[in-house]
C-alpha cells in the first residue's frame, strides 16, 4: 500500500479548504460524526479531539507563565499510521526518540488517538478541517477567559507543511499564531516575524554537524539532565534555554540574535548516545565558548606522550 505522504496530503487539504465554505453546525456535527466513527472503528473513544489543550498535558504545564494558550495535535508520527508517512524530513535519529511514545504519549489511549487523528486527516481531509475549525473555536474561548493568545502547534508529532496549504491561516481565524518545529531543509523555512501566520523552528538533526549547519533560532536536543545548567554558548552563539526561559513557546527567539535553542534530552533521548554527529548533541564535549568555528573542535587538549616531550627536549624547544 503506498503511503500519503506530504504532498499528497497537503494537496488534499489544499482541494477540500477550495470546496469548504464557512461550515455549518450541521457540518460540524456530521464531521465530529465521521470522526467519532474512525475512532471506534480503530479501538480510541466515542468523543475524540484533535486538539489537546496547553493544562492537559504534563509536558506543557510548566509553560510561559500564562503568556499563552497553547494547543497541540498529535498525530501518529513517521509512518507510524501505517496510512501515512506525516514526517517526511525526519531521520533515523529522531525517528528512535520521538517524543510520541514517552510520558503520557506513550499510553495505549493517546497512541490510538495519535493513529486515529491521523486516519481521519488522511482519509476525510474536508471533515478534519471543518473539525479542526471548530476545535480552534474552542481553544480560542479557553485562551479568552485567560486574557492570552492562543497559539496553536499543529505539528506536535509530525512534519507537515500546514504553514504551505494556502488560505488555511485565513480558514482558521481562531487562531492567534501557529507555530511549529520542523526538519525540513532551511530554504523551505519562511523568515517568522511578526506579521506572518506561522513562527517555524528548524530542529537540529544527525545531520547537524560543523557550526556552518546552524542556523538561527535553531533547536538543539542536548545530554543535560533535567534540572541541571545548560552551556553558557552554542559553537559562539548565545543560547537560549528551551525548557527554562519560554517554555514551548518559540515566538520571541529572534529578539536575541544568532541565539540556538538548547533543549535538554527527554523520554528515550535521555539515554542515547550523544556526540556532534549524533540527534543529540554532547553539550560536554565540545569547545562550547569558543569564538564562530567551521569544524567540530574537540574541547580537550591533546595529551602529549613521553616521546613527544622527550624529542621537544632533545631539540631545545
Ligand atoms: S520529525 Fe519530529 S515528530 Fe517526526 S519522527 Fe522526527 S522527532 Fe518525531
Amino acid at each position: 500500500m503506498t503511503l500519503a505522504n506530504n504532498d499528497t496530503i497537503t494537496a488534499a487539504l489544499l482541494k477540500a479548504l477550495k470546496n469548504n465554505a464557512v461550515p455549518t453546525v450541521r457540518d460540524e456535527r456530521t464531521a465530529q460524526a465521521t470522526f467519532a466513527a474512525i475512532s471506534v472503528a480503530n479501538g480510541g473513544g466515542r468523543d475524540p479531539r484533535l486538539l489537546t489543550g496547553q493544562l492537559d498535558v504534563a509536558k506543557l504545564s510548566h509553560n510561559d507563565s500564562g503568556r499563552y494558550w497553547q494547543s497541540i495535535q498529535y498525530l501518529a508520527p513517521a509512518r507510524e499510521s501505517g496510512i501515512a508517512n506525516v514526517c517526511w524530513w525526519s531521520t533515523i535519529g529522531c525517528r528512535s526518540v520521538c517524543l510520541n511514545d514517552s510520558g503520557r504519549l506513550g499510553m495505549a489511549p493517546a497512541q490510538i488517538a495519535q493513529r486515529v487523528r491521523t486516519i481521519f486527516l488522511v482519509t476525510e481531509p474536508a471533515a478534519y478541517l471543518v473539525q479542526l475549525r471548530r476545535e480552534t473555536r474552542l481553544q480560542k474561548r479557553r485562551a479568552v477567559k485567560l486574557g492570552v493568545p492562543h497559539v496553536c502547534r499543529l505539528n506536535g508529532t509530525s512534519d507537515i507543511t500546514y504553514d504551505r496549504v494556502s488560505g488555511l491561516a485565513a480558514y482558521l481565524p481562531d487562531v492567534d499564531k501557529f507555530q511549529d518545529y520542523t526538519k525540513r531543509p532551511h530554504h523551505m523555512v519562511a523568515p517568522a516575524g511578526p506579521g506572518t501566520a506561522w513562527h517555524l523552528t528548524m530542529s537540529a538533526t544527525e545531520r547537524t554537524v560543523t557550526a556552518d549547519d546552524y542556523v538561527d533560532g535553531m533547536a538543539v536536543v542536548v545530554n543535560v539532565a533535567r534540572g541541571h545548567d545548560l552551556p553558557r554558548r552554542w559553537y559562539g552563539r548565545p543560547v537560549i534555554d528551551g525548557d527554562k526561559d519560554t517554555g514551548d513557546i518559540r515566538l520571541d527567539d529572534h529578539k536575541t540574535p544568532r541565539a540556538v535553542v538548547l533543549l535538554r534530552a527527554k523520554g528515550r533521548a535521555r539515554r542515547s548516545a550523544a556526540g556532534p554527529a549524533k540527534f543529540v548533541k554532547d553539550a560536554t564535549d565540545m569547545a562550547l565558548d569558543a569564538p564562530h568555528r567551521s569544524h567540530y573542535v574537540p574541547d580537550r587538549p591533546r595529551r602529549r606522550t613521553l616521546e613527544s616531550i622527550l624529542t621537544d627536549i632533545t631539540a631545545g624547544r
